[in-house]
């Protein structure tokens, strides 16, 4: 055993000096940002199995580090710690919790060059992408750290005069939080930040291909001062993570779970909070229509477009899916997208400084994205561009544009994740907006539109909890993100962000005189 537990040490060891090797090559500032450990009760941890999983870069599929597989009995120290470590930090006062989101926020400004090396590295995404992601995961620190202080109970009018009503809004406990890879440090300082902010501690499990970006932010959390138990990490493979997950949704410790993935992880993760009776936010899968409509600026559409497609080369839940555009518009439309797809993308490796389009994250994605592809052509539509794997590596998928497609081929029924463009030709308003509601899926809407009424018409028809109205970028900390329909519960970041984590305490004040 011993020899064995030798060995493992000796192999982070050099997988770490690898990655610190690889890292440093591209900038790296500061090592002791990379972690292979896990982090419980203010503490650098193994599994209690001393069980490993590997971390690659999906550019080239190398081992970049390997962290520990933890399992059940790991989770249960996790949610042990947040909640023995809930006891105090629910007394603390709001400002006092302000200021060490705020010191964590000037940390991970102060880092974020490294932060978004580390993103590259294991999520692939290109290096601007990846700056532009650690910007957006700080932001919810700053905004929540203000946040924070504005967190009002109410006085109600009494019925009698011998009575006071107070509302209190009070942290709801220990918070889990379930993350998906396509934003490694965003999603966690998304949640993380609200639930902190509320007084809250908080259980994360990262995504299996994208830890170290967890382990990373967290370390700048330890540094600014949050106490032991408050925040704890817990990295898990693929195998374990539906027991470690059942956990974190069933423990009588916790008091709610919050979770970014898919639609059927969250119906999953829905019904196992039913047993206790948890609060739960969901932030799930979409199908983003995207309408051109013929009033539309041509320009500032396409523009859109290429924005919300081929972020994280389409690998987000709010990327624009079903592109309608009207008739009278369309030919110029698809010529202008075809020419900027063609002549602004560069498919490789994230840390090429030309590259926009990087790998995807795993050959899972790869294959779901091929399949949606094969059988939308087979079904009937053209391929304007692309339409293949890119010879680029092993998870690479050529920038793709398909023509002619309807509303029952693969690629307007699911939700690609990939660089794929399905055009679709529509009429008239009345048969866009009809299409674009008939989906289970109600995250994100785009529309373009230059015509005032229309704007306002259209918008209040889109069965969708989130609206672009010439604008492909939404995403932001003042924002309210969240779905309807199967696309999720709750809204993350904005002033309601912190909903999820308090409830109101109602208190009867009797006796006065
Ligand atoms: P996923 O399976 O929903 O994974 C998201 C997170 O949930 C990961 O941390 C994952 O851990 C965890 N998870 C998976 N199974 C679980 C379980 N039984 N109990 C508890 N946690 C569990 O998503 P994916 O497989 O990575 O991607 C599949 C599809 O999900 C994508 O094609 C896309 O449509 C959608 N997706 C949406 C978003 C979004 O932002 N809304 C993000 C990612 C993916 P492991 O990594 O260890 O499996």
């Amino acid at each position: 055993m011993a020899v064995l537990n030798y060995l493992r040490t000796a192999l982070i060891h050099h997988k770490h000096t690898l990655m610190m090797e690889v890292l440093k090559g591209h900038g790296l500032r500061y090592a002791s940002l990379l972690h292979q450990e896990a982090y419980i009760g203010g503490k650098w941890v193994s599994a209690a199995s001393g069980k490993l999983f590997p971390v690659t870069n999906p550019a080239n599929s190398k081992v970049i580090a390997s962290v520990p597989d933890m399992e059940v009995t790991d989770t249960e120290a996790a949610i042990n710690s947040a909640y023995e470590a809930f006891q105090t930090w629910q007394t603390t006062t709001a400002r006092e919790r302000s200021l060490l989101l705020r010191n964590w926020y000037n940390l991970m400004e102060q880092h974020k060059e490294d932060l978004a090396l580390i993103v590259t590295a294991e999520a692939g995404k290109p290096l601007s992408e990846s700056r532009g992601e650690i910007g957006y995961g700080s932001s919810f620190l700053e905004w929540f750290s203000e946040e924070a202080k504005r967190i009002y109970g109410e006085v109600a009018q009494s019925p009698a005069s011998s009575k006071e009503l107070f509302f209190l809004r009070q942290p709801i406990g220990v918070a889990s939080m379930i993350t998906p890879w396509n934003f490694p440090n965003a999603m966690i300082t998304r949640k993380a930040g609200a639930a902190l902010a509320a007084g809250c501690t908080c259980v994360i499990k990262p995504a299996e291909d994208t830890p170290l970006s967890a382990l990373a932010a967290v370390d700048l959390a330890e540094k600014a001062g949050f106490p032991p138990g408050v925040i704890n990490v817990v990295t898990t493979s693929r195998a374990n993570t539906p027991a470690v997950g059942k956990l974190m949704c069933t423990s009588p410790k916790v008091a709610g779970i919050s979770f970014t993935g898919s639609t059927a992880i969250g119906r999953v993760l829905y019904e196992q909070c039913a047993s206790g009776i948890k609060r739960i936010g969901l932030e799930l899968g979409g199908n983003a229509p995207f309408i051109v409509f013929s009033s539309a600026d041509v320009k500032s559409a396409v523009e859109g477009l290429m924005v919300a497609k081929f972020r994280n080369s389409g690998q987000a839940c709010i990327s624009a899916n079903r592109i309608l555009v009207q008739e009278e518009i369309y030919d110029k439309f698809s010529e202008a997208l075809e020419e900027a797809v063609r002549k602004r993308l560069t498919v490789g490796d994230g840390f090429n400084k030309e590259v926009n389009i990087g790998p995807l994250i795993n050959i899972n994605q790869l294959k779901r994205v091929e399949r949606i592809v094969n059988e939308s052509v087979a079904a009937g539509a053209g391929v304007v561009l692309g339409g293949k794997c890119h010879d680029m590596g092993d998870l690479f998928f050529q920038p793709t544009i398909l023509c002619n497609v309807t509303e029952d081929m693969a690629c307007f029924q699911e939700e690609i994740f990939g660089p794929v463009i399905a055009l679709k030709k529509f009429k008239c308003e009345e048969e866009a907006v009809n299409i674009a509601n008939a989906s289970k899926f109600g995250l994100a809407c785009y529309f373009y539109s230059q015509d005032v009424s229309q704007v306002w018409r259209v918008a209040r028809r889109l069965e969708s909890g989130m609206i672009g109205i010439n604008e492909g970028l939404i995403s932001t900390a003042e924002g309210a993100f969240g779905g309807v329909k199967q696309s999720g519960i709750g809204r993350e970041g904005s002033r309601h962000g912190i909903d999820d984590y308090t409830y109101l305490k109602y208190i009867c004040l009797g006796g006065i005189n």
